[in-house]
């Protein structure tokens, strides 16, 4: 596990602000998550889960425990009746609503231009002309922080809402491993499931070719 210290966080943000987090780690996989969380638990250190860094403020003290960037890759595309992708949580989401558009399925195409990864489109239930990710998306697989077991959530599983999911509520209170809002869970060590190795959402066939073609003004 490639874990770096006194690392500055401000690159890793669309903002570009914030310090240094005393340890940082990029993992591309399922394991190497659970390895950083444990890791972590060992230490007693403050998790952040990170994705793409779109919607996150560190402070300029920076963060004092360990930064776990979710970089997990993987784009399947399933066809068929009901056609499905699954792709994992660090993948980059416009990239992945463009290939969606492209295959002339649609469900997703006003999420275009939303920067992130496609692990942090389900914490706030992504939104954007009307359209939001819980009407498409099938389960999101996470891990639990402190069992550090796979999780399976379905779409009714997340209680999604406007700009709202689980992840940002009931989790919020359970056992020391936080999945997202990091900046107070990691803080707090008081949130359950940590991460979005892989998240499906089906798409339906036969839609415009261009992102937001059909999306209202
Ligand atoms: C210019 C701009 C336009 C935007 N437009 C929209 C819009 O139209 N609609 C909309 O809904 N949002 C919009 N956003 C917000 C942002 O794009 C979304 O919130 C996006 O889903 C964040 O993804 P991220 O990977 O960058 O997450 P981050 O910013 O890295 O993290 C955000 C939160 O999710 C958690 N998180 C991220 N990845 C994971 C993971 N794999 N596992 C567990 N927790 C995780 C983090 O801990 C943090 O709490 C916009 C942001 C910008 C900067």
């Amino acid at each position: 596990m490639p874990l770096r210290e006194h690392v500055p966080l401000a690159p890793y943000t669309t903002l570009g602000l914030g310090g240094k987090a005393r340890y940082f780690v990029e993992c591309d996989t399922e394991d190497q998550v659970r390895a950083a969380l444990i890791y972590a638990s060992a230490r007693r250190l403050p998790v952040y889960v990170l994705g793409g860094g779109s919607n996150v403020v560190f402070l300029d003290a920076g963060f004092p425990g360990l930064v776990l960037r979710i970089t997990i890759g993987g784009v399947e595309f399933r066809d068929g009746p009901t056609p499905e992708v699954r792709a994992g949580a660090g993948v980059d989401w416009d990239s992945l609503v463009q290939s969606v558009v492209e295959r002339g399925w649609t469900g997703v195409e006003c999420l275009s231009g939303i920067p992130g990864t496609v692990g942090g489109t389900p914490i706030q239930n992504v939104g954007a002309y009307g359209q939001e990710i819980a009407e498409t998306l099938v389960s999101v697989a996470c891990l639990d922080r402190t069992t550090r077991e796979r999780q399976t959530f379905t779409a009714e599983d997340c209680a999604f809402g406007y700009r709202d999911s689980r992840f940002k509520r009931a989790d919020r209170a359970r056992g020391p491993g936080a999945l997202h809002r990091a900046r107070s869970h990691a803080a707090t060590g008081s949130r359950s499931h940590a991460a979005h190795p892989l998240s499906g959402a089906t798409a339906r066939r036969g839609g415009s070719r261009r992102a937001r073609d059909h999306c209202p003004d």
